[in-house]
């Protein structure tokens, strides 16, 4: 994938070609593969049969060692994720494991498990990260993406859309001089993506080609610039650190796009940032992220807000309260804390 010179690039984005899934698979040799079904059925009969297919699970550290020790002597050469985020990541476990080469194939763009390098398990209950691994190519089947939900694909702007919360909040935390540096080219690259995302509403709401290209090399941008940071404080603030207190007080569980969304235009109110363009952009996109939709109750909002200033972890700040900054913790891997999370946590 080519980018033009003016697009604003942190670090190195992962390899990434557009190509047909079935023509990838047909050239791969022997291949393991990690997958969600759907889509896999409606492929697999115009393949060459994997040597194993390993259906995705909860990505719990005990099943996937057993899947390791299930495909041990298949004669794999090469491992294959092909779907959401739990078999992106569980293809990341098997080819870690077992020293061989990667590629992906993310059949949707709700989360960007493909274009991170962190392995993450759950392991008695939390989300551990064991290693990191390198696809050696990212595919992406425009075609095949399209054929998704729309639904999912739309709410894949949750974690670009963060960026202008999360922007704000990092702002504010440099001005009270707390937390993290300011990096201009950080802040460049989020601006850029909030502007570019304005730019194709339409086409992300219609899932035209060119928005499923445009949210897959968002996703390849933003894990690149965490990489290169060592944090995602450009793109992760009170929105998501709301989505989390409020996962956990209520064990709901959502299209983490879709709630991402939703918090963004929430605490832009709460900032007192522009929350007229939030609105425009979620509305516009078509993205399912209104509380009624999602089942957020006003006392669940204020609750997990609340509960959010009283741990003094993040508080969303506004001109109004300068005092009340926000105090993230960093990330050291390539993907954003958030991506690398859901990815596990929420299944495709
Ligand atoms: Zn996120």
């Amino acid at each position: 994938m080519n980018e033009p010179d003016d697009t604003p690039m942190l670090g190195e984005p992962f390899e990434c070609v557009e190509r047909s899934a079935v023509e990838t698979l047909r050239e791969l040799g022997r291949y393991l593969i990690a997958v969600n079904d759907p889509p896999w059925s409606s492929i697999a009969d115009r393949v060459p049969a994997p040597v194993t297919v390993v259906p995705s699970h909860d990505m719990e550290l005990a099943k996937l060692d057993l899947d390791v020790e299930h495909t041990a002597d298949d004669g794999a050469e090469v491992v294959v994720g092909f779907g959401g985020g739990t078999a992106l990541d569980t293809a990341k476990y098997l080819a870690w494991k077992r020293g061989l080469p990667l590629v992906q194939i993310p059949t949707i763009t709700s989360v960007d498990a493909g274009f991170t390098d962190a392995i993450g398990v759950r392991s008695e209950g939390r989300v551990r990260y064991v290693g990191t691994i390198v696809p050696e190519e990212v595919v992406l089947d425009i075609d095949l993406i399209r054929s998704a939900p729309a639904r999912l694909n739309r709410a894949g702007i949750g974690d670009v859309l963060s960026c202008h919360t999360g922007l704000h909040d990092w702002r504010a935390a440099v001005d009270a001089g707390e937390g993290i540096a300011w990096d201009d080219a950080a802040a460049e690259l989020g601006a850029s993506l909030l502007a570019e995302l304005h730019s194709v509403i339409v086409d992300i709401r219609e899932c035209t080609p060119e928005g499923i290209r445009w949210l897959a090399d968002c996703y390849r941008r933003i894990g690149a610039a965490c990489a290169a940071l060592g944090h995602s404080r450009f793109e992760e603030g009170s929105e998501h650190f709301w989505a989390y207190a409020y996962e956990h007080a209520t064990g709901a569980h959502h299209v983490h796009g879709e709630l991402i969304s939703f918090a963004v235009v929430a605490l832009a109110h709460v900032q007192d940032n522009d929350p007229e363009f939030a609105h425009l952009v979620v509305s516009g996109a078509g993205v399912r992220a209104h509380p009624d939709d999602l089942g957020i109750t006003r006392e669940q909002f204020v609750g997990a807000l609340v509960g959010l200033r009283a741990s003094n972890r993040v508080w969303p700040t506004s001109p109004t309260s300068p005092s009340m900054t926000p105090t993230p913790r960093s990330t050291s891997r390539r993907a954003c804390r958030c991506a690398r999370e859901h990815s596990v946590i929420n299944v495709s």
